[in-house]
């Protein structure tokens, strides 16, 4: 590579700024030239083309700042984080990357001046789907808070040609449709850099060789398929800070000249049909959220984003040292879940294989650089692969595991000797022949976190106490977030020049300014001004509702909204059990305290979960029924807004009176539409589960509705659970029971809710919905009750969104920094 002497790299720079200004005339005519020049359009032309033409210009407005950043990380020795996920939810990019410019208004000039409208242009950007729900979107959240906090971290991904599917709903039914996001053009915002393309190896054999100058034994990995990865990268602005990040994506790709000698030998089918087997790595994301999948391409999807990003981060490490004896103090990764955890092994592999470093030493390497961060407690979701796929697919890794335990049960049997119950418990190959990815991940780490409070306990206390027991000093905490430039900024505009006004707008870099505005909850012209941006938002949110489902909403009554994936341990079935026990309240005249509302459920099932998908079923059916009574009318409302998504929950939360959180107790690790609703003023009915116990706390339990179990009476109860004995204590849930097995809502459709009500009837249920339905249904009525002191409600909305400042990522990505990752700030200037 041609080295380029400081000076003529700054003139560049210069040269770059000054072409690409940030006011109104200046987006204009690059706007135009993208439209015309390079794409042959005109300002008539589809809102397709507009928007890829103000892409263009944004992203040639990031790209100084965004060269700028890999300057200023790479020219000097500094730590690095890099963040392993195989799901980032990032929605769109357009209308962030503009607020996080700072040129929002000056884009929206540009664009009148042509009679065009930005809104409509940003409404025309398709969201990039590539996670299934919260902890592919916390991803997304914490590349924007480590931009903006000019934290030196990467994000490391995959990009899915197919990211998650598009959800129709089909005579009540979900109907799956594929996503091709990046459509038949490019994504506007990536930029592919073959140069840092990478090779994977899949199969073959590992061979042990001496090597007969230095005696040296050495491991080689043979007769593999190499596959290649090639990086996509995507800008990621901080806050009007000139820190641009970098996501980068990794596609794969087959090798050239692929398979040469079967394309000589006649078989050009057999080659080409090959070569699309190698591409089916990053084809399409697994929609299964909180559940393992056991698929073969899984494991070879996470072992490639793994060897992928491992090989890069040390290619760009060899660059600038000699040597690793350095490495653990200038690098760190994160791992999201115990997918990427295969990275503990790899990174194992190529220090010992490929750079010849000695066991011991590479083994403190890696533990002193991996954390890996727990997002769940379901057993369902804890992965594990059969030592028989391994062997398959990835012999050398394998062997690497086997060493990692027997020096680990080595470590076990001095702890606690002749304790052998002790030593297959905590066995990263358990006695089914699996390798638990999760103790995989555990033993290769320095720092393991949950995601809330409770679900931190919850960790030490359970399912990894024996870890806990052996390295206490690993285990801690890290409470989730959400940025508020998209998920309060940008989302709520009313909102943001409300508070602006109020407060000044340190609150968009600094969340706990929102305090500020606790004197304002009982100043009645200030409660006035909130009520009428509350009601703009349901507006705007009933508009969406009626274009997508044809239901029109009163903007008066109680907006209620459970959005969210649907699972069994979210409890959609609870809220529609209420539902009914409205409708039931409605049919017999029991109209005391009545509260008008709008109930709006959304959220996609994994296609393979029958039961998921019956509830979306049931909420349809539930919704046709109320929605065409007569003797309903505007009391209640029901609605499934289809296809929940990014840019969905972008309109729904600004427009929300009440969040539902209804989850069984012990079961969601934290959540993160619960910080969203919170910070865009919703109450919250929930339950003592994740983060709503520190949603309370923050907001201070006169202003939260709670009810139901707690966690340990879930596991007291366990064992002698007794539906039936809830149903008989309780008339309202006698009568919502009687309605759902009568029939009455599958009339034509006998039978089909058999399921769902064996789950809720059976002693077994592990989400004991019906133990708390009693709790539900009361705390609803209080809420209903509250609803209906306006003053009293908005005081308490003002409250919620003022006390949500710790729920900021930017909080979260400075405890990671100052407890794991231990990173310096660096600011990136450009004002000579
Ligand atoms: C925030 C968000 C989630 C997570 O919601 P939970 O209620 O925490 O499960 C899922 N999907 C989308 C699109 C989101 O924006």
């Amino acid at each position: 590579m041609a080295s380029v002497n400081e000076a003529v790299r700054l003139e560049c720079i210069a040269d770059m700024l000054q072409h690409t200004g940030l006011d109104r005339e200046s987006i204009e005519t690059d706007f135009l030239r993208y439209l015309c020049h390079f794409m042959g359009r005109n300002p008539g032309s589809e809102d397709y083309y507009l928007f890829k033409a103000l892409s263009y210009t944004t992203r040639d407005r990031l790209m100084t700042y965004w060269k700028e950043t890999w300057h200023a990380y790479n020219n000097q020795n500094l730590k690095k984080a890099y963040y392993l996920s195989m799901e980032f939810l990032i929605g769109r990019s357009l209308s962030n990357n503009l607020l996080n410019l700072g040129i929002e208004h000056e884009a929206a000039e540009a664009m009148h001046d042509l009679t065009l409208s930005l809104e409509e242009i940003e409404d025309s950007e398709r969201d990039a789907g590539l996670g299934n729900g919260g902890l592919g979107r916390l991803a997304a959240c914490f590349m924007d808070s480590c931009a903006t906090l000019q934290l030196p971290v990467m994000g490391y991904g995959l990009r899915y040609e197919y990211g998650m599917f598009r959800q129709r709903i089909q005579n009540g039914f979900q109907v799956e449709e594929p996503d091709h996001w990046l459509g038949t053009g490019q994504y506007p915002w990536e930029v592919m850099r073959s140069e840092y393309t990478r090779v994977v190896k899949f199969g073959g054999a590992s061979r042990q060789y001496t090597d007969p100058h230095s005696g040296q034994l050495t491991v080689h990995w043979e007769n593999a398929e190499e596959i290649q990865a090639i990086p996509f990268d995507v800008p990621i602005p901080g806050y009007k800070n000139q820190t641009v990040n970098t996501l980068r994506l990794w596609s794969a790709s087959a090798q050239e000249g692929f398979n040469l000698t079967e394309f000589n030998a006649g078989s050009y089918h057999e080659a080409i049909a090959k070569k699309s087997e190698a591409e089916n790595i990053t084809m399409v994301l697994y929609p299964n959220d909180s559940s393992e999948n056991g698929k073969e391409l899984r494991l070879k999807q996470q072992y490639f984003l793994v060897s992928a990003s491992l090989q890069d981060v040390i290619a760009q490490w060899k660059k600038h040292n000699d040597g690793f004896s350095r490495f653990a103090e200038y690098n760190a990764f994160q791992l999201n879940d115990t997918h990427p955890s295969l990275a503990v092994a790899e990174l194992m592999r190529l220090l010992v294989d490929k750079e010849g470093i000695k066991w011991d030493e590479a083994w403190k390497i890696t533990t002193q650089t991996m954390a890996y961060t727990n997002h769940t407690l379901l057993p369902e979701a804890l992965e594990k692969w059969p030592v028989s796929l391994f062997e398959r697919l990835l012999p050398r890794p394998l062997e690497i595991i086997y060493e990692i335990n027997r020096r680990f049960l080595m470590q076990v049997a001095m702890k606690w000797p002749a304790d052998l119950q002790r030593q297959r418990r905590m066995s990263i190959i358990d006695e089914h022949n699996n390798v638990s990815m999760a103790y995989l991940a555990i033993v290769g780490s320095h720092s393991v976190n949950g995601v809330a409070e409770l679900h931190s306990n919850l960790l030490k206390e359970g399912l990894f106490h024996d870890f806990y027991e052996i390295w206490p000093e690993k285990f801690n905490n890290k409470t989730n977030g959400v940025t508020q430039r998209r998920w309060l900024a940008m989302c709520n505009p009313e909102l943001r020049e409300l508070l602006n006004d109020t407060i000044g707008e340190e609150w968009i870099t600094d969340l706990s300014q929102l305090s500020n505005l606790k004197p304002y909850a009982t100043d009645a012209g200030f409660q006035n001004k909130w009520a009428i941006v509350k009601r703009n938002n349901k507006k705007r949110l009933a508009g969406l509702i009626k274009k997508q489902t044809g239901v029109e909403l009163n903007v008066d009554s109680m907006f209620d909204v459970q959005v969210k994936r649907i699972h069994e341990y979210k409890r959609q079935l609870l809220n529609v059990l209420h539902v009914i026990h409205l409708y039931s309240r409605i049919k017999r005249g029991d109209m005391e305290n009545w509260t008008n509302r709008s109930v709006i459920f959304g959220g996609k099932a994994a296609p393979g979960y029958a039961m998921a998908k019956q509830i979306i079923k049931l909420i349809n059916n539930v919704a046709e029924v109320v929605n065409s009574d007569p003797d309903v009318g505007d009391k209640l409302k029901v609605v499934f807004f289809p296809n929940y998504r990014v840019s969905a929950m972008e309109v729904i939360c600004p427009g929300t009176d009440l969040s539902e959180q209804i989850s069984t107790a012990g079961k969601e690790a934290s959540g993160t539409g619960n910080m969203k609703f919170m910070m865009n003023g919703a109450l919250t009915i929930g339950t003592l589960d994740g983060a709503n116990v520190e949603i309370r706390e923050a907001v201070g339990p006169e202003n939260f509705f709670l009810f139901g179990l707690h966690t340990p009476e879930v596991e007291a109860l366990r064992p002698h659970y007794n539906p039936q004995g809830y149903i008989d204590q309780c008339y309202e849930l006698q009568a919502v029971m009687g309605l759902l097995e009568s029939g009455h809502f599958n009339q034509f459709e006998p039978g089909l809710f058999d399921d769902i009500i064996h789950s809720m009837r059976s002693p077994n249920d592990p989400w004991m919905t019906l133990a708390d339905f009693h709790a539900y249904i009361t705390e609803q009525q209080i809420a209903a009750s509250a609803y209906l002191n306006q003053s009293e409600w908005i005081k308490m909305s003002i409250l919620n969104t003022a006390c949500s400042g710790i729920f900021s990522t930017d909080r979260t990505m400075q405890e990671y920094n100052k407890d794991i990752w231990k990173l310096t700030p660096v600011s990136v200037s450009l004002e000579e």
